[in-house]
């Protein structure tokens, strides 16, 4: 709906309203009272910059809590812990004057190279998706909008501002797109940010497919679409295809070709009337939403409980790999002394690198927590520079001080310059020096954990072969280094679960052989096997499954059913009973995955289509139910979402490869008909209810030869023939004639 104020606008007014005024800002029109507003990074903390602003994270910001990065909030499974991210994020740019804040990152996690990987949630849609909804719900309860990103199919760093993502569309559909779809049905963003790249040759900017005809017409989109800092490449197709807002300012280079197209009649000015509507409405409701009699709390005194609810999440999003002979937790109390061996335990990394960059209020470090969580001898040594230099004086000294401990915590990681925002990496190993260091701490005999600081999933054969226990800290935050220490001594369980899976080596991942792709094209040719369902539909070994994550105690599943209230409709309920089977409290994230065994699609053998976090006191054990709607059942169909009638397998479990029971349930919903037409086959034909009577009197009719159409050899011949090519071999000349009489004849029957 037109604003207002639209009719009160000059054409230069509307075309500056859609450009920014800066690097952080939009344009006022002072004169009918339209208030600029200020739109900063995210998505992992707010980074209002003090001194000169840049989108590479270069120059400083004010201080703000860094929460953990998006990679250790996916592995927490937790909506409701997001949604605490997302008020406490929201009340901190509140408190600087944000209206929007820029995130979260809802792209799939396509390929462990991904160099943002750090700053998305999961390699699987459903999960991405309803964190991603409930960290918008959070910013935006404090009326400050929230811009989903990046919009669509930016899924790697590599040539990220040319490059054209090809993905057919059922796989964008499937996979690319639903994370974006729940979280604007879910959450309603303030704001979409367009990503860099093109889509099927076109850039995002200029999709009118993806900016109006997806967004708003397929999901209801209400806010407006903001290009990611420097993506519009042409102003005028920008507006044209439905993007809002161009950020950063382009100074007048963008308002003027608006002018001018509007002008010389090359833009409709009804589209750009659109653009400026969307921006001052969307801008309007933020303000409203906010109670007017609040004064914003400053982020100095909101910082302590924030830097407590950062360390929660924390805890919440690690994820403990592997736990031999119930190493973990180590007693704070007694035992021998503690090595803390590793430059992160001292020096630790907690963000990504890039747009996201926090100034963090405070930061915590693994080795001074370390000290104050226990009573035992520790005892500390780098064992290598993050450079790399220095390696054999570094490692000696670490194995010397390690001698005599009990126990050696290795922290271990990527450094800095090996992943961030604007390039890939090209392997997915830990730095060699590190593995050396490690094979050494092993032959000390002490017990060894290693603890994990990295944005995305490297190769853990290595590790895992010389650890008793591993511990995946992701980059955690600002209080990372405390939750680690949390986990340690066990005053806080490692409550995370792996929300991508870890793969083997690089060339078992799916996008392995498309990958970055090249001559300005990368094909999407893995299609929607992409993480687990790739690895699970191929039988393909990994070192730890999507879902994976022990905790210090153990969970029984029982009584598992699965109830189907109408079979007519595609909808079932899941039923079963967690029981915490330890001694002591601990939280389950129960996992429910549909496979469709017959379908007319090839399909993934099987998909997360639910899931609950369950915190259960030792002992405890709770009935869970979740609800499995039609798209748990659906794929993607050139005529939209389809539901074929028949078998479906619903498997329960604590990990894509850990199920604990699986039910098969019957959906008696429609089969979907097949289009009619010329060129649809004889097997085509032969599904459709009326068609198949019709096409069968037509071959009757033919004598002889047609009649054999009957015996089933013969349909398996024809089964992939177009009715054309049948009506041309029964002599007939008037094909499209034979046609329209045949489908007459459909119509008629369906009467
Ligand atoms: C990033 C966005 C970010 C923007 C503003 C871009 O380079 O891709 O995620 O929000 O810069 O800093």
């Amino acid at each position: 709906m037109a604003h207002p104020l639209i009719e009160e606008l000059t054409l230069e007014e509307k075309a500056s309203l859609v450009s920014g005024a800066s690097f952080w800002t939009t344009r006022p029109v002072e004169r009918l009272g339209i208030e600029g507003a200020t739109l900063t990074d995210g998505p992992h903390g707010v980074r209002m910059q003090t001194a000169g602003a840049d989108h590479l994270g270069i120059n400083a910001a004010h201080p703000a809590t860094a929460f953990p990065t998006a990679a250790a909030l996916g592995s927490t499974w937790d909506p409701e812990l997001l949604e605490q991210v997302g008020q406490a994020l929201g009340a901190e740019s509140r408190a600087l004057d944000v209206d929007v804040l820029l995130g979260p990152g809802v792209n799939i996690k396509r390929s462990p190279l991904c160099g943002r990987n750090f700053e998305y949630f999961s390699e699987d849609p459903l999960l991405a998706g309803e964190l991603g909804a409930a960290w918008v719900n959070g910013v935006q309860s404090k009326g400050v909008g929230a811009s989903l990103k990046h919009y669509a199919a930016n899924n790697q760093e590599t040539d990220r501002m040319r490059i054209s993502a090809e993905v057919d569309e059922r796989t964008l559909r499937e996979i690319y797109f639903p994370a974006f779809e729940r979280t604007v049905q879910q959450a309603q963003p303030a704001t979409v940010m367009c990503s860099y790249n093109r889509l099927n040759g076109t850039f995002a900017s200029q999709n009118r497919w993806l900016l109006t005809d997806v967004l708003r017409g397929d999901w209801g989109f209400e806010g407006y679409v903001v290009s990611d800092w420097g993506a519009v490449a042409d102003p005028v197709a920008a507006v044209a295809a439905g993007l809002d807002l161009e950020m950063p300012s382009s100074g007048e280079r963008g308002p003027k070709a608006i002018v001018d197209a509007v002008r010389n009649g090359t833009l409709s000015e009804s589209l750009l009337d659109i653009a400026v509507s969307n921006v001052l409405s969307t801008h309007e409701r933020l303000r409203a939403a906010r109670p007017a009699d609040e004064t914003p709390q400053s982020v100095e005194q909101l910082a302590e409980q924030h830097h407590s609810l950062a360390r929660r999440a924390a805890a919440a999003g690690s994820v403990l790999l592997t736990n031999e002979g119930a190493l973990l937790p180590l007693d704070a109390e007694n035992g021998g002394k503690i090595a803390v061996v590793g430059e992160f335990a001292r020096t630790p990394r907690y963000q990504g690198a890039g747009s996201s960059h926090i100034n963090p209020t405070r930061l915590d470090d693994a080795l001074t927590a370390i000290g104050e969580a226990t009573r035992r001898e520790v005892v500390f040594a780098p064992g290598f520079a993050f450079d790399g230099s220095d390696e054999g004086t570094l490692a000696a000294a670490a194995l010397e001080t390690a001698a005599g401990a009990d126990v050696v915590v290795a922290f271990l990681g990527l450094p800095d310059a090996e992943e961030s925002e604007g390039f890939d990496r090209t392997h997915m190993d830990l730095p060699a020096n590190q593995l050396r260091l490690l094979a050494a701490l092993r032959g000390t005999g002490a017990k060894v954990v290693v603890v994990l600081s990295n944005g995305a999933v490297v190769q853990l054969g290595e590790v895992v072969g010389n650890a008793d226990a591993v511990l995946e800290v992701w980059l955690g935050g600002q209080a990372g280094g405390s939750a680690t220490a949390d986990i340690l001594f066990g005053s806080a369980e490692p409550e995370g679960r792996l929300a991508e899976s870890v793969p083997l080596r690089l060339s078992d991942t799916p996008a392995f052989v498309n990958w970055p792709g090249n001559q300005g094209k990368v094909f999407y040719g893995e299609r929607l096997y992409v993480g687990y369902r790739w690895y699970d539909t191929t039988g393909r070994d990994v070192a730890f499954p999507f879902g994976h994550g022990l905790g210090y105690t153990t969970f029984g599943y029982s009584d598992a059913r699965v109830t189907v209230p109408d079979p007519a409709v595609a909808a079932a309920v899941v039923e079963v009973t967690v029981a915490n089977q330890g001694t002591r409290a601990g939280a389950e994230v129960v996992q429910v995955y549909v496979g469709d065994p017959v379908a007319g699609v090839d399909r993934p053998v099987h998909e997360l289509r639910a899931f609950a976090k369950v915190r259960l006191e030792a002992g405890e054990s709770r009935r869970v139910r979740l609800e499995l709607d039609e798209r748990a059942f659906a794929f993607w169909s050139p005529n939209g979402w389809v539901v074929e009638p028949g078998e479906f397998v619903v498997q329960i479990g604590a990990s894509s490869r850990d199920l604990r029971a699986v039910e098969t349930i019957t959906l008696d919903v429609p089969a979907p008909e097949p289009e009619l037409g010329k060129e649809a086959t004889f097997e085509e034909w032969m599904q459709h209810p009326q068609g198949a009577a019709v096409l069968g009197q037509f071959l009757s009719g033919l004598g002889e030869a047609g009649a054999m159409w009957r015996d089933p050899e013969t349909q398996k011949l024809l089964g992939s023939m177009p009715l054309r090519s049948l009506i041309s071999f029964s002599g007939r000349t008037d094909i499209d004639g034979t046609v329209a009489g045949l489908l007459n004849e459909v119509d008629k029957a369906a009467k």
